[in-house]
């Protein structure tokens, strides 16, 4: 069974919403094959969402992108995620275009959610909504919530990305797209931008300066902390879901939403 047959069967209306705003995603459903459930997809080291998350934390950790410490706190978060096996309700299989679901007709998310990993291509930790994903801007789109397109959700995730991996390019484009905005009222550096909205980052806590001096020239000596660059994302579609005004502007700047 392709998973589009749960799709239209299950969820017409919203299946219908779908075509209208993503067409393309649709098409992925009707390659997607929908394989039987078996009791080892619960199990943590037979998950392969986790097993290719912490193969790409190790490629950061191998090529010196990370500390060690950075590789233990974001491995064991995942161990400890996929501890939960008994929530565990659906698994993607990315490259084989395989989904499973523990119920035969599972939650619209959840089917949202599975063929979202194989039609973006990205593990939970750039799509997943848990982590601020782009799972969050596919729901908001089908919501009329903003005019969000494939091409969007598809940036957002290169984002997020460089983001993790690079954070000082990830902040310099946050300058470059975002300082203009607030003219003279600040410098043009990521630290007065994250705390303009009211966003207190973790980097700042070692900085020495007034955190209400957002013109002081010392923030633009500041190197950004791959948790606020992190954080930033996150952020962004945690703004836009809950109504935000500065979060949809830096959205709407960083070509996340029209
Ligand atoms: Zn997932």
């Amino acid at each position: 069974m392709k998973a589009i047959e749960i799709f239209e069967k299950h969820y017409p209306e919203r299946t219908e919403k779908i075509r209208e705003k993503f067409p393309a995603f649709l098409e992925t459903a009707r390659e997607v094959e929908v394989v039987p459930w078996q009791k080892e997809f619960q199990v943590a080291d037979k998950n392969p969402e986790a097993i290719d998350e912490i193969e790409f934390w190790n490629t950061l950790l191998d090529s010196g992108m990370i500390t060690r410490e950075e590789w233990e706190r974001e491995t064991n978060r995942i161990m400890r995620e996929v501890g939960y096996s008994s929530k565990t309700v659906g698994i993607a299989f990315i490259k084989e275009k395989q989904v499973s679901f523990r119920h035969e007709v599972p939650p619209f998310n959840v089917l949202v959610h599975e063929v979202g990993h194989v039609h973006f291509q990205e593990v939970d930790t750039f799509w997943s909504a848990t982590y601020g994903g782009g799972e969050i801007l596919f729901h908001l789109a089908l919501h009329d919530r903003y005019k969000i397109t494939e091409e969007n959700i598809r940036r957002f995730h290169s984002l997020y990305h460089l983001a993790v991996e690079n954070p000082k390019a990830f902040a310099d484009l946050v300058v470059e797209k975002i300082a203009p905005y607030f003219g003279d009222q600040i410098v043009p550096a990521f630290y007065p931008i994250c705390l303009f909205s009211g966003w207190l980052p973790f980097g700042v806590s070692s900085a020495e300066v007034d955190t209400f001096d957002l013109r002081n020239p010392k923030w633009l000596e500041m190197e950004p902390d791959r948790t606020d660059t992190a954080g930033f994302i996150q952020n962004l579609t945690a703004g836009l879901q809950y109504n935000d005004t500065f979060w949809i502007v830096y959205s709407q700047k960083l070509g996340i939403i029209e």
